[in-house]
């Protein structure tokens, strides 16, 4: 079915703001975004009969972390005892039912996987890999030049771990936050659909550390990608100023068609059970809070968008770095649905986007999900957004095209409550003091 991405009425200031419609406004097939080989099967959370295959995403999380990385780094232990600990965690939260797993029931599924991977592939994925076999084909064809390419690489490599370790002492930040203001958390996910899981006899400090450790694995299986490509790639100091232009070039064409790649990935994501068992299924596992995040992905969904999906790992290692810094920081920082809680999120960020929304119990929005049409778009942010395209900052669109998503729902004005409720107040011994009643038994 052929659609036409237009404003919502739905959306609150569509009638009073019409920047960006016109640029926006194009035809886009339904059916292509919500394209099926196999069964349509929803799925936002993991069941016990899903533990075989659970196990089995874990063992190839095992394989490729030592592929990546060999097997006595430093990254492989972390990575390795952080496998251990998210199945135990999967046995300990949900139970053991042994069930044939999907992919021995429907193999075909994971051959549709990969299908619909490479049928989502931008041609500017194309332009980056080419630029980067083409740079190493110059550097290793010209080695009288002075290429410093061992220079490059070690830079690379303390780039690579300056990056990891940098983000995961700001995880750690995070996670002591969480830890301190404990009582708060399993208070406000009480109130939410968070309510199947956390219950007051919760063990909430274990599901706080589940978290962080889902963060870190994440991170790692992520960024093994640009790992293998730094290990294996020959960079040239000689090239480095023109790579660098193009790879900016080549991002500024990512970012514009970056949501209706996203949509399209999220979607399988949920609604194909094998996407959701293996790849995206571990970013809905634990709590709604930056502890989780690093790009809106599961374990093996880290390694396989940012092998056959996201051009940045191509990219010069110093562009590379760059944007994982900031995009890694960002996911973290937008992902503190739990209010009163480093990193604190502002009110008017939690008003222009429903991310939160898909977090607590909606399958959608599926998209990115931004609204500047929202009057709670402040000049500040608008400035901060200034080199994003319309197809960011205007993304809840294409959800409201593709799926008719309202705007105002239940589910958000409830989130926007809570953190009405619980962003301002004190904490004392890790708990509201709007709540008085007696603190429970810390597990
Ligand atoms: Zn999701
Ligand atoms: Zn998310």
């Amino acid at each position: 079915m052929e659609l036409t991405l237009h404003k919502s009425r739905g959306a609150p200031g569509a009638e009073t703001s019409g920047k960006g419609v016109v640029r926006n406004m194009h035809t886009i097939d339904q059916s292509e975004f919500h394209k099926l080989y196999g069964p349509r099967k929803p799925r936002a959370v993991y069941y016990k009969k899903d533990f075989c295959d659970y196990l089995l995403m874990i063992m190839v999380c095992v394989g490729i972390i030592i592929l990546s990385y060999g097997l006595v780094s430093p990254m492989s232990i972390a990575g390795l005892a952080l496998c251990a600990f998210t199945l135990s965690m999967f046995v300990a939260r949900h139970g053991v039912e042994f069930r044939l797993p999907v992919v021995l029931v429907r193999p075909q599924e994971l051959f549709y996987l990969f299908v619909y991977k490479l049928q989502n592939l931008k041609p500017v994925y194309f332009v980056a890999l080419g630029m980067l076999l083409l740079e190493n084909f110059l550097t290793v064809a010209t080695p009288n030049l002075p290429h410093y390419a061992e220079a490059l690489r070690k830079t690379a490599l303390y780039l690579f771990y300056g990056h990891f370790l940098s983000i995961t002492v700001y995880r750690t930040a995070i996670l002591i936050d969480h830890l301190r203001k404990k009582h708060l958390v399993r208070e406000v996910l009480m109130q939410t659909a968070w309510q199947r899981a956390i219950k007051e006899n919760t063990n909430i400090s274990l599901e706080i550390f589940h978290a962080y450790a889902t963060g870190i694995l994440t991170h790692i299986i992520l960024i093994a990608p640009w790992y293998i490509v730094i290990t294996h790639v020959r960079f040239s100091l000689v090239f480095l100023p023109v790579t660098l232009v193009l790879n900016i070039v080549i991002h500024v064409k990512w970012t514009k068609v970056l949501n209706e790649w996203f949509y399209r990935d999220h979607w399988l994501g949920h609604n194909s059970e094998l996407d959701f068992i293996f790849l995206h299924g571990p970013h809905h596992d634990a709590i709604p809070s930056g502890l989780i995040a690093v790009a809106e992905n599961g374990f093996l969904e880290g390694f396989l968008r940012h092998t056959i999906g996201y051009p940045s790992t191509f990219y010069n290692p110093v562009a590379a770095f760059l944007l994982y810094m900031l995009e890694i920081k960002k996911d973290i920082d937008v992902h503190q649905y739990i209010p009163g809680i480093f990193p604190r999120m502002k009110r008017e960020m939690l008003e222009i986007a429903q991310h939160s929304t898909h977090h607590y119990g909606s399958l959608e929005p599926y998209g990115f999900a931004l609204n500047f049409d929202h009057p709670s778009v402040t000049e500040e942010i608008r400035r901060s957004y200034r080199n994003i395209p319309d197809s960011l900052k205007y993304s809840i669109r294409l959800d409201q095209a593709l799926t008719g998503f309202k705007w105002d729902n239940p589910t958000f004005r409830r989130i926007l409550s809570l953190y009405d409720k619980y962003h301002n107040l004190g904490v004392v011994d890790g708990r509201s003091h709007e709540n008085q009643g007696p603190i429970p038994d810390e597990n």
